[in-house]
């Protein structure tokens, strides 16, 4: 079941109303089309309406509802998932469930074991907040994305940020869920039949297979809760920059950044970003404003912009963590010395970097700040385009040049700009590539959607996969891999969610 009849959905949205309120629904053609819009390069997919379930219990009557009337339904938490498909279903006519807007609590920060439990409506900004209010000793990872981005839903679908705690789900120690069948079900701990739960989200190896992970990128069920842990505030952080002046220094970058890494020198990870990903975040493209096509940018008008923004090709960034900038400063020598032993990389003192708006993402993703640094790159090009691309890569630097030099040739051939940055740690890059475009224009649309897959092509031909992808390319990405592995995640949802109400289709699990 994609999309659920127009009539049992009418009859479904009456009886949600009648159980939980007329609040609880939202079907104007006003919000219809607002949850409904993306960035990619594929028409709106308009919701049959909008819920706002207020607690767990609301959600379960919801998906009993659903089963009862066959309804598809489509969950989000906030639903910032820009570039990925934003608030938009899986396909137009699918009920979109927002859980953000009244289920926001946050139920508990606890400061000495050193994790929060939330609610899917709880925001980067919210925690960060009640973090400084309560002048809790916690630090939390935020991206460097929308900072009213949930959480929650930023960790179920795999998200993540540059500190030492920079991989979402990692974080994420005990979920309640609703299944698609309507159980409650509490993984790990949680599951105890029990009254009190002290262990829910102090251990992630309880007894029993670890159910957790089945909840990420998938359709199997709608997540209410979920226990984050967070690290210590560091007293003392400093960050460091280094830019390299040529495109080709990736490999050598990544082949520094590994050793650095497995030795534990640096906490965060350290991340390698080009230059016009960085610029984007800063500036339109200088074309933007000039009638007609929107031809890319040449080599001498990217060389000119790095001038202008004081950056390298590359721009290596990472920080060091300690009680005091005394207590930081062998660690950073020994970085320095490190990444100047090429004799290409250029040492950004902190007091030069800090003022400068292009390297505010850095810094605030690696002091536990979310702040939205790089939303400027959706203005980019007329039209708000966006798509992202995330393969990853070992930690290779041959192997990741390879990738680098097919990507930023994909990006020439369709007529369109390379951004990319890879999050390394020790054995593994996540390579984050931004594909802006104009999307009021149907033929660069085309074009983008191409490039995405073009690029993907780059690295499925090394037999390597995307992270994260976007709504519309979920299916493409399934159909990738072996039968026997499409088979059991079906399998799986039928066993959860047997009338397939949750969000069908979802990471191509039908
Ligand atoms: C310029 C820019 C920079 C960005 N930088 C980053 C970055 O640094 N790191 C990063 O991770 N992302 C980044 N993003 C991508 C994205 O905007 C963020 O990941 C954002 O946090 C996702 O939105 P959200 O948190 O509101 O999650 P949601 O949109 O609410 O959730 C994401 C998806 O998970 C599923 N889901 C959500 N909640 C539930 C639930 N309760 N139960 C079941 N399924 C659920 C839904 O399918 C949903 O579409 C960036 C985007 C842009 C445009």
């Amino acid at each position: 079941m994609a999309v659920s009849n127009p009539t049992s959905t009418a009859a479904f949205l009456a009886a949600v109303t009648a159980a939980l309120g007329a609040d609880a629904v939202n079907n104007s053609a006003s919000e219809r089309a607002d949850v409904g819009r993306h960035t990619l390069p594929a028409p709106d997919h308009l919701p049959a309406a909008v819920l706002y379930p207020a607690s767990t219990a609301d959600v379960e009557t919801i998906v009993k509802l659903a089963n009862e009337h066959r309804v598809a339904l489509f969950p989000i938490s906030t639903g910032r998932n820009l570039g990925l498909g934003s608030r938009a279903p899986m396909a137009a006519g699918q009920v979109v469930v927002e859980l953000g807007k009244r289920m926001n609590r946050i139920v508990e920060i606890n400061d000495d074991l050193g994790y929060a439990v939330v609610e899917p409506g709880v925001t980067f900004n919210a925690m960060y907040d009640e973090l400084t209010r309560r002048g809790s000793a916690l630090m939390m990872s935020p991206t460097a994305g929308p900072p009213d981005g949930s959480l929650l839903g930023n960790a179920v679908d795999k998200g993540g940020g540059a500190g030492p705690l920079g991989s979402h789900f990692d974080n994420v120690c005990g979920m309640e869920i609703v299944l698609g069948n309507g159980d409650i079900v509490r993984t790990g701990d949680g599951g105890i039949d029990s009254e009190a739960h002290p262990n829910w989200h102090v251990t992630k190896y309880s007894f029993g297979p670890a159910l957790d992970g089945l909840f990420t990128q998938s359709n199997y069920g709608i997540v209410t809760r979920v226990g984050l842990w967070m690290m210590q505030r560091p007293a003392h952080i400093r960050m460091f920059f280094f830019a390299f002046p040529d495109d080709e220094d990736l490999g050598e970058i990544v082949d520094l950044i590994r050793p650095l890494k497995a030795a534990q020198v640096v906490p965060t990870m350290i991340r390698a970003t080009n230059d016009l990903y960085l610029i984007s975040s800063q500036q339109k493209h200088p074309r933007h404003d000039a009638a007609g096509k929107l031809a890319p940018l040449t080599d001498a008008e990217r060389r000119e912009l790095q001038k202008k923004h004081g950056v390298g090709s590359w721009m290596v960034s990472g920080a060091l963590y300690g009680a005091s900038a005394a207590a930081v400063e062998p660690a950073l020598e020994r970085v320095k010395a490190h990444f100047l032993r090429s004799g290409k990389a250029r040492y950004i003192p902190v007091e030069e970097a800090e003022p400068r708006a292009i390297f505010q993402a850095a810094i605030n993703s690696n002091s536990g700040r979310p702040a939205g640094g790089e939303l400027q790159m959706l203005k980019w090009r007329p039209g708000d385009g966006a798509i992202w691309m995330t393969p990853g890569a070992r930690m290779d630097g041959a192997a990741v040049n390879a990738f680098q030099r097919g990507c930023r040739a994909a990006a020439a051939e369709f007529g369109l700009e390379y951004m990319a940055s890879f999050v390394c740690g020790q054995r593994f890059a996540r390579g984050i590539h931004a594909i802006l475009y104009n999307r009021d224009d149907p033929e660069e649309a085309a074009r983008a959607d191409r490039c995405y897959r073009k690029m993907c092509d780059v690295f499925r031909s090394a037999g390597v996969f995307v992270g994260r992808a976007p709504t519309i390319y979920q299916d493409y990405h399934q159909n990738q891999r072996t039968p026997e592995i499409v088979r059991a995640c079906n399998a799986i949802k039928q066993a959860l969610d047997p009338n397939g109400v949750i969000a069908p289709g979802r990471y191509g699990i039908h």
